[in-house]
């Protein structure tokens, strides 16, 4: 046998997302239409490639997305491109780059798309994933941020998502949490030598990354460690009690983590993250956001408040597949032209039914009726659409109800109103 050449594989840590799994894909992105634009976000886009800058001058050297999780390259330009490991910074860019800064305050706005990052690949961790986020920039008052955390909360409501348990808590901002971030070197300094290799570069780069340290050692530490929350200055404080009155108000419930912090260093006071029980581990969060006052003037713009979230649609359509889901939809109509009929008169059928709006797969390849009924039936279609000589000579097709397995002679003029018919029986 003569050597085939090995065919190209699927990118280590990327994904299909086939026909069946289409419909699960599309209830949730239909949700985050409804649901964001219940509240007022209306969508954006922005290039799945941005100036590599766009990232590393917000993310700090000491955040993971720097130092070796993102896809950067050289074009034929000599530029340094990435892919987009995140939405927030682009999103911020376009708020200028569109001048959106010149209308009403905040400006809300809701994206879907894929991202990607260089990480070892693992369940519920890929290297391209795609999420659903929302931006509300331009206004610092703590009823957006819980709006925002609202927002994420009923999508999964929609979605019939049950068992998120929202995170909540407050990193404090550029007036308290200097203080804080001493009282934590201060906690961590006479365990250093307990401490990993990086979780000691934590210690010195971004203390606050500790919190987040997955090694057991430090996890230990963090029981007794100072919570952020205890080191608010006053309007951090009275900021964080707004959120938490606002979101009892609107009937969500939330658990403080005081170890919830988030891997960028341009965020400031309400972090969250939407957790799930089934969801093991590590990968355990489903999405999380927070608030990201320093972000615009890190970028170089003017400096402006923004807070956002956005949630892995990977992990959440694992949670998704598990629940009970309705079978998928076939088409409306299976058209099966049997041998020997004209198929001129099939396909000129098939078009006039799609012009009613009703879906129709054609299946005129020559073969046997049967077996064709089959593939109708094995596609979930509810009615076939079968053309043969006999009844087109007398100016008839036959229509098919594959469910109840009835069948009658319908004349072509009739055709559209039959199948109408059919399709409500
Ligand atoms: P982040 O943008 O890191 O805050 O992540 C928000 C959400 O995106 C997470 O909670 C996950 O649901 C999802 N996510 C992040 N990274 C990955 C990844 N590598 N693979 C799959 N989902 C991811």
């Amino acid at each position: 046998m003569p050597d085939r050449p090995l065919a190209p594989q699927r990118p280590r840590g990327t994904q299909d997302i086939l026909p069946r799994e289409q419909p699960l894909w599309r209830r949730m992105t239909d949700a985050a239409d409804t649901i964001a634009s219940l509240y007022g976000y209306r969508p954006v886009e922005t290039p799945i490639l941005e100036e590599t800058s766009l990232f590393t001058r917000t993310a700090g050297e000491s955040s993971d997305i720097v130092t070796k999780e993102m896809y950067t390259f050289t074009d034929r330009g000599n530029r340094s491109l990435t892919l987009r490991p995140e939405g927030t910074a682009p999103v911020v860019r376009a708020y200028f780059d569109g001048h959106l800064d010149q209308e009403p305050q905040p400006v809300r706005l809701y994206y879907q798309g894929p991202f990607f990052r260089y990480d070892r690949p693992q369940a519920g961790r890929y290297r391209e994933l795609h999420q659903f986020g929302i931006e509300a920039i331009g206004d610092a008052h703590p009823t957006i941020d819980q709006e925002v955390v609202e927002v994420g909360w009923r999508w999964f409501e929609r979605l019939g998502i049950r068992g998120v348990s929202l995170q909540l808590n407050s990193i404090g901002d550029a007036v308290c949490r200097p203080r804080y971030r001493d009282a934590l070197r201060e906690y961590f300094r006479p365990y250093l030598e307990r401490l990993t290799p990086e979780d000691r570069g934590r210690f010195e780069r971004n203390p606050l990354r500790l919190l987040d340290s997955k090694d057991p050692d430090s996890v230990e530490l963090l029981a007794d460690a100072p919570k952020t929350l205890d080191y608010l200055c006053e309007a951090c404080a009275a900021a964080f009690a707004e959120v938490e009155a606002g979101l009892r108000q609107a009937g969500i419930a939330f658990t403080i983590n005081p170890r919830l912090v988030r891997g960028l260093d341009y965020y400031t006071r309400t972090t969250f993250e939407y957790w799930h029980e089934s969801l093991k581990g590590a990968q355990n969060s489903l999405g999380g956001g927070g608030r990201y006052d320093g972000l615009a003037e890190d970028l170089g713009y003017r400096s402006t408040p923004g807070i956002g979230f956005a949630i892995g649609l990977e992990r959440s359509a694992m949670i998704l597949a598990g629940l009970e889901s309705p079978a998928p939809a076939g088409p409306a109509v299976y058209a099966v032209g049997v041998d020997g009929a004209d198929l001129a008169v099939l396909h000129r059928l098939v078009s006039d039914l799609r012009r009613e709006g009703i879906e129709v797969v054609s299946d005129a390849v020559p073969g046997k009726l049967d077996a064709r009924l089959r593939k109708a039936d094995r596609r979930n279609a509810r009615l076939a659409l079968i053309v043969g000589p006999d009844e087109l000579a007398r100016g008839q097709v036959v229509l098919r109800d594959l469910r109840q397995k009835t069948q009658s002679a319908v004349s072509l003029d009739q055709l559209a109103r039959a199948v109408e018919r059919g399709l409500r029986g």
